[in-house]
């Protein structure tokens, strides 16, 4: 399966080939069709797998989409992507920039250490996705009134370290203010607790183990 086999804009594929990912991994493989699809996922993946693209492509895909046929002056996010750490954070933004370059694709990164007015004005201009920390972002949330209900794309990234890290309360009151969102989520590990978590946030999961 080749990444031009998969509906997805041209300028996006072009940017994947700049990028210089010749053929998918296995991982964007099996998640990239399915998640195209509309399917919520569990995928077992570890860094290096090349998960990030994984979900990023879908995600970028679906806002160009998106907003090519809901023209609107106010744009509201319609993807978030939770990380455990500004770091991560900050790596998956770079590659969602590489890969969204121009298309109809802004991000702001919602994470501690920088000031939270100039990420709250960023995404009052408008943005499609969010990237952000659980604790920031509900911070964010609590204080201000950022519209989550257009956001039909939740990702989770390293999500067991999520929940290690004790956000767990914070990921649930994130997930309520979303509009009943497709969930890509991805662990190292997958347990049972993921798996509920998962199953409760969406009707049909299909888990992707590579
Ligand atoms: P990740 O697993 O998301 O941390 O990605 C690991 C590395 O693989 C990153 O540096 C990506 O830029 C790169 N990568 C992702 N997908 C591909 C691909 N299909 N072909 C070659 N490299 C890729």
């Amino acid at each position: 399966v080749a990444f031009s086999s998969c509906a997805l804009p041209q300028k996006l594929l072009q940017n994947i080939e700049t990028a210089g990912y010749g053929m998918p991994t296995p991982v964007q493989m099996q998640v990239i069709p399915a998640a195209l699809d509309g399917k919520s996922l569990l995928v077992s993946a570890d860094t290096g797998s090349g998960k990030t693209a994984s979900f990023l492509i879908p995600i970028i895909s679906h806002c160009a989409n998106f907003r090519r046929s809901n023209f609107s002056n106010h744009k509201k996010p319609i993807a978030v992507v939770l990380t455990p750490t500004r770091e991560l954070c900050i790596q998956v933004e770079d590659n969602a920039k590489l890969l969204g370059k121009g298309l109809p694709f802004k991000t702001a990164l919602v994470v501690g250490g920088d000031p939270m007015a100039r990420q709250l004005y960023r995404i009052q201009q408008g943005v499609e996705l969010i990237i952000g920390t659980p604790g920031r972002l509900i911070d964010l949330l609590t204080k201000h009134d950022v519209e989550l209900n257009d956001v039909k794309i939740f990702g989770l990234d390293e999500v067991d370290c999520i929940l290690q890290r004790g956000f767990r309360d914070q990921v649930m009151q994130i997930f309520r203010a979303l509009s009943q969102p497709q969930v890509l989520m991805y662990s190292a590990t997958i347990s049972q607790d993921i798996e509920k978590i998962a199953s409760f946030m969406a009707k049909d999961v299909t888990v992707v183990s590579i």
